[in-house]
Order: structure tokens, then C-alpha cells, then sequence
């Protein structure tokens, strides 16, 4: 991706709790979204994605905490370090530049208020030179925008479908046009009919608003279609990141690949599913070295012991590399195992 960046994550740590008791849940994440951009999240349960994105929106509730880096946001006004920003700088930021849309909507919404009055609130909240008919017909064009007619303006959350729900999150999440959007598994709890409705009709609308879209999901086959950069989370940190449709035809790290090889493919011949034997770790009983070494299948002698850092591979037709993976295998004087020694179009 070449645009502008928005949102910069700079070697961003989150713990869970302090002292002895305390856990790392975040490890030095770095990445950067860029506008207009799509990228996803993917990784195992536990493996840091939401602790990520709360943190980087300063969502992040107590026991967790921020312990290091930085979060750069490119905002009309300029730059800004959330992580320094004060409580009204960032109540500002909220909603109107920076949107979150949660994974389930029933819980987000307020149950005892009109869909109207919520829409409303975000409104009058930001917009105050708005008047009362101008909010109204801001809401209605809201819905409008994600299909749902007026008639439900004056709905309670129960008196809607999970699917609307969701819609009404994410127009609400629009509301006010923000530059960046983060949602966290918006759909999962849809059917995939749905789902696909939903996130078409998101996809288009990003395309004429132009705000750029942090994807949550375990759910990898997905963003590969939605995506245009992908981080692969595994025990709090990004292990492989990387363009989409390059992460799914030649991805560099084992665990990448353990994730492309759980869920069918959408084309071509019929394979076995192989999956990830084991479980992911405790965040209090991490491995030493690559957290991902006992479920390795390529591990390494020294991947017991020292903890790889997400570098450039070597691309074997000498291409400059363009991604990064956190994996011994890469950096050079190792034999890369053919799967993951692929050049983009060679599976084409
Ligand atoms: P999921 O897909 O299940 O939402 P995730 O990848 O988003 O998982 P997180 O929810 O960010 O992962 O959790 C990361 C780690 O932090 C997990 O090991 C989890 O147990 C731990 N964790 C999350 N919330 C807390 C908390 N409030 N207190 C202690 N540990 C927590
Ligand atoms: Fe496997 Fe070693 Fe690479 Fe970790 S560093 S993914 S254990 S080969």
C-alpha cells in the first residue's frame, strides 16, 4: 500500500495487570494503516487482537495497561500520540475521527433508547451547529446508507433483526465520517448471508467515504477476500505481515500457514484440512524463544531460546521482500521449507 498513513502503531506493549501478577498480553506490536486501507487482524482466541485495538483507541480498561510505544494519529489538525492525549482530546477524536463498531451490537446499543435518539445523540454530541431537523434527516440518510428504511428510526435495539443491529452500529459508527474505523469481529455472530450482505455493503461505502477499516476476525479465509494488508497475530505478537493476496499465496511464517491450512479453499482441487496441532499458550506460561516453537513443525534448535524479531525475509527470487515475518527461517544460512520459500504466482 502506498497512501498516506492515518494510524501509526510503534512498539506498543499491553499488560494485564502489575507487578508479579501482571501478564503481557501485547508485545512490541508495530503497523501502519493507511488510508483508505483495509487491514486485518487475524489470529488465534487470545492472541491479542482486541487487547490491541483497545489500546490503540485508549479503550482499554483496567487491569489492562499501556506499558510502551506509540500511537501516531494523522488527524486534519496534524499529527497526534494518543497514548499522550488527554481525556478531552480524546473524547473529541472519538466517533468523530477514530469509530468503533464492538462485536455484538445488542450489547453496544442502548436497549431502552430509539435507534433515532442514539443516532441523534452522536450528533448533537459533535455537531452542535446542527439543529433538531437537521439531525433527523442526518439519521435517516445514516440508515439509508446501510439499508435500512426510515419506519425504523423509532425502533427499540430488541425490535430489530442481529443483522440490523449490526447495521445500525456500523451507520452510527459513520456517523461522522471518521478517518478510521476499527471493528472487532462485526459479524461473527451473523449468518453468513448476512454477513456477506453486510460487509459489501461496507466495502462500498468505504470506497465513496474513503475511511480506512481495521479488520478483527479469527476468521483468516475472510480477509483474505476483504483485506489489503494482513498482521498475524500469535501469543501478543505480529508474527507475519504482509500484503493479503501475497500472505495467502506464499506466506513466510509457520503459524501463517497453519491458519491457511484450517479452512478450505475456495477453489481448486479438494485437500485435507491439516490445522495447528496443540494449543495456543497462557500468557502466564509462554514458551521461551518463539512462543510458537512446541507447535512448530519446522522449529529450529535456537527457536527454544531466542525470540525472533519480525524482520524482511529474503524473497527467493531476489524481490525486495516488501513484509515482514517473525521466524528463524528467514534469516538467512537456513534451507526455507518449500511451502514457505514460495514466490508470489508460482500457486496462481
Ligand atoms: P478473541 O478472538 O477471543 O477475542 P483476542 O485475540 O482478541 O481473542 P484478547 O481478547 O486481546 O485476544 O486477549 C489477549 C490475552 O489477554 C488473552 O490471553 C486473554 O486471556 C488476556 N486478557 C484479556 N482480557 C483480560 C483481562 N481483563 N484480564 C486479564 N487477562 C486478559
Ligand atoms: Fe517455527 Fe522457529 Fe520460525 Fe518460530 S522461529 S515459527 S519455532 S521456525
Amino acid at each position: 500500500m502506498t497512501g498516506e498513513p492515518v494510524l501509526e502503531v510503534r512498539d506498543l506493549c499491553v499488560d494485564y495487570g502489575v507487578g508479579k501478577g501482571g501478564v503481557r498480553a501485547v508485545t512490541d506490536a508495530t503497523l501502519t494503516l493507511r488510508r483508505g486501507e483495509v487491514l486485518g487482524l487475524a489470529g488465534e482466541s487470545g492472541s491479542g487482537k482486541s487487547t490491541l485495538a483497545y489500546a490503540v483507541t485508549r479503550l482499554l480498561r483496567a487491569p489492562g495497561v499501556i506499558t510502551g510505544g506509540e500511537v501516531r494519529f494523522h488527524g486534519p489538525d496534524g499529527v497526534l500520540d494518543l497514548l499522550e492525549a488527554d481525556a478531552a482530546t480524546l473524547r473529541r477524536i472519538r466517533w468523530d475521527q477514530i469509530s468503533v463498531v464492538f462485536q455484538s451490537a445488542m450489547h453496544a446499543l442502548n436497549p431502552v433508547a430509539r435507534i433515532d435518539a442514539q443516532l441523534t445523540d452522536a450528533l448533537r454530541a459533535h455537531r452542535a451547529q446542527l439543529g433538531p431537523a437537521e439531525r433527523r434527516e442526518r439519521a435517516v440518510e445514516l440508515l439509508r446508507l446501510v439499508g435500512i428504511g426510515e419506519e425504523r428510526l423509532r425502533s427499540y435495539p430488541h425490535e430489530l433483526s442481529g443483522g440490523m443491529r449490526q447495521r445500525v452500529m456500523i451507520a452510527m459508527a459513520l456517523a461522522l465520517e471518521p478517518r478510521v474505523v476499527i471493528m472487532d469481529e462485526p459479524t461473527t455472530a451473523l449468518d453468513v448471508v448476512t454477513q456477506r450482505e453486510i460487509l459489501d455493503e461496507l466495502m462500498q461505502l468505504k470506497d465513496r467515504l474513503g475511511f480506512a477499516i481495521v479488520f478483527i476476525t479469527h476468521d483468516l479465509s475472510l480477509l483474505i477476500e476483504l483485506a489489503d494488508t494482513i498482521a498475524i497475530m500469535y501469543a501478543g505478537r505480529i508474527v507475519e505481515l504482509a500484503d493479503a493476496q501475497r500472505l495467502f499465496h506464499s506466506p513466510r511464517h509457520p503459524y501463517t500457514l497453519g491458519l491457511l491450512n484450517s479452512f478450505p479453499a475456495l477453489h481448486g482441487e479438494r485437500v485435507r484440512m491439516e490445522g495447528i496441532p496443540g494449543a495456543p499458550p497462557a500468557l502466564t506460561a509462554l514458551p521461551a524463544g518463539c512462543a510458537f516453537h512446541p507447535r512448530c513443525p519446522f522449529a529450529l534448535e535456537r527457536c527454544a531460546h531466542d525470540v525472533p524479531r519480525l524482520t524482511e525475509p529474503a524473497e527467493p527470487d531476489g524481490a525486495p521482500a516488501d513484509r515482514s515475518a517473525a521466524c528463524w527461517l528467514h534469516t538467512g544460512g537456513e534451507q526455507v521449507p518449500e511451502p514457505l520459500a514460495r514466490v508470489l504466482g508460482s500457486t496462481l
